[in-house]
C-alpha cells in the first residue's frame, strides 16, 4: 500500500533528561506492521496518556513516542480475516500508547486480538467519551457484581469521582440502581455529580481517616476507588461485613497501609482493576454492556472535544487533578 503522511503529537526526550512535545508528520511505513492499519478519528485523554506524555518510564520506556491509549477509527489495511477495509473499530488499553505508539496519532497499526469491532449501539465519539475510562468504570462494577453488589446492600462509594474513571462509574452505578456517594475534591462539582446520579456527596477528607484505628463505622458496601493510598485504606476499615472495594488506581498514592482485621474480622474483599490486559472475551462483553444496558446518558458527562494542537494543555490539567469528566481529542479527518 501506498504509505500515508499523518499528523502525531511527538514527545522526545532531551539530552538534559527534559521531554518536549510537538506535531510533526509522519508516515505510516515508520509505524510497526503489527498487522491493522487503522485511521483514528477519535482518541481520549486518560491520566496514563498524561505520564506517558510528560516522560514517565513506568509508562513508556523508549521515546520518541507518540501517547494515546486509547483509539477508534476505521481499518485501512488488515491481515486478519476478522477486519475488513471500513471497519469500524476500537482499540483500548493493550500496549497502545505505551510503547506502540498511539492514538494522539491520526494512524495507528497494532495486532489483530487488540481490536474491538465498534459495538452497534455506540458511535466513535461517544465510545472515546467512554475510552480507557469508561471501560475501567464497567469493569469495576463487573467485579463488584461479581461478588454478588446488590443495591439492597447500601451504598456505593466512588472517590476521584469528578476525573474520568470515577464520572463514568457514578453514572453507571446510579444506572444499575445503587446508590452511589461520590467523594470529590471539587466542592464546584458537586452539581455535576448530582447530574451523574450520585445520591450523596462528600468532600475527599471524609475518606482520608487520621486516626490509627484498625476498623470504623462501617459505611459502604461497595466502593470504586481511584485514588489508592490512605483513601483506600480508609475505605477498607469503613465498608460493611463482606463489602467490596474495586481498586482502579493511584492518583493520590500507590501505597496502601493497612491491616489484616477488614478482611479478617468483616471479611471485605478488595479487587484489583486491570483493563489494559484484560481478555479479548470480558472485554467484548463489557463494550456491549457500555453500547446497551449500561450505556451512560452521554449528556450528563462532561466532554471537552479538543484537536491534537490543543491536548497539550488538557495534559497539564490532568497532571494536576484538574479535569472534570472526559476529555475527547477529534481528528481532523482529510
Ligand atoms: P482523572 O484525572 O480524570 O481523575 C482523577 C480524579 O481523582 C480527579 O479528577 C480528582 O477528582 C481526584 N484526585 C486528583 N488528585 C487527587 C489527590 N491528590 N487525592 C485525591 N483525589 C485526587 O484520571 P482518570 O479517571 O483517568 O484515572 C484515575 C486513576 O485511575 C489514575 O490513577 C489512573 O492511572 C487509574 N486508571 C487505572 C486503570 C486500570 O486499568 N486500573 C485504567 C484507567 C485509569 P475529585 O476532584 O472529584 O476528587
Amino acid at each position: 500500500m501506498k504509505p500515508i503522511s499523518f499528523k502525531a503529537f511527538w514527545v522526545t526526550e532531551e539530552s538534559d533528561g527534559t521531554f518536549k512535545h510537538q506535531i510533526i508528520h509522519r508516515s505510516t511505513n515508520d509505524l510497526p506492521q503489527n498487522g491493522v492499519l487503522i485511521k483514528v478519528a477519535y482518541s481520549s485523554l486518560n491520566y496514563k496518556d498524561a505520564l506517558s506524555a510528560s516522560g514517565n518510564k513506568g509508562v513508556t520506556r523508549r521515546y520518541p513516542h507518540t501517547p494515546g491509549i486509547d483509539a477508534a477509527g476505521v481499518v485501512i489495511e488488515s491481515n486478519n480475516d476478522k477486519f475488513q477495509p471500513g471497519n469500524k473499530v476500537i482499540v483500548t488499553g493493550y500496549d497502545l500508547g505505551m510503547n506502540t505508539m498511539g492514538g494522539y496519532g491520526e494512524y495507528i497499526n497494532v495486532p489483530a486480538e487488540w481490536v474491538v469491532p465498534l459495538p452497534e449501539g455506540l458511535n466513535p465519539e461517544e465510545s472515546m467519551i467512554l475510552g480507557t475510562a469508561g471501560f475501567t468504570a464497567s469493569l469495576a462494577i463487573h467485579h463488584l457484581l461479581l461478588c454478588d453488589q446488590k443495591p439492597e446492600d447500601g451504598p456505593v462509594l466512588v472517590t476521584g469521582a469528578s476525573g474520568g474513571v470515577g464520572s463514568i462509574s457514578v453514572a453507571i452505578a446510579s444506572k444499575l440502581g445503587f446508590d452511589v456517594m461520590a467523594s470529590s475534591g471539587k466542592t464546584e462539582q458537586y452539581g455535576y455529580l448530582t447530574d451523574l446520579g450520585a445520591k450523596i456527596i462528600v468532600g475527599r477528607t471524609e475518606v482520608d481517616d487520621q486516626s490509627s484505628r484498625m476498623l470504623l463505622r462501617p459505611q459502604w458496601a461497595g466502593a470504586i476507588d481511584t485514588v489508592g493510598g490512605n483513601t483506600l485504606a480508609t475505605i477498607l476499615k469503613s465498608l460493611k461485613p463482606h463489602g467490596n472495594v474495586a481498586s482502579c488506581g493511584n492518583v493520590a498514592s500507590p501505597l496502601l497501609n493497612t491491616s489484616v482485621f477488614p478482611f479478617i474480622l468483616n471479611g471485605v474483599n478488595l479487587l484489583g482493576v486491570n483493563s489494559a490486559t484484560t481478555p479479548m472475551t470480558l472485554r467484548q462483553k463489557l463494550w456491549n454492556n457500555l453500547a446497551n444496558e449500561w450505556k451512560p446518558d452521554f449528556q450528563h458527562i462532561k466532554t471537552e472535544l479538543v484537536g491534537l494542537d490543543e491536548i497539550h494543555l488538557s495534559i497539564e490539567k490532568i497532571l494536576k487533578g484538574k479535569i472534570t469528566g472526559r476529555v475527547v481529542l477529534q481528528h481532523i479527518q482529510k
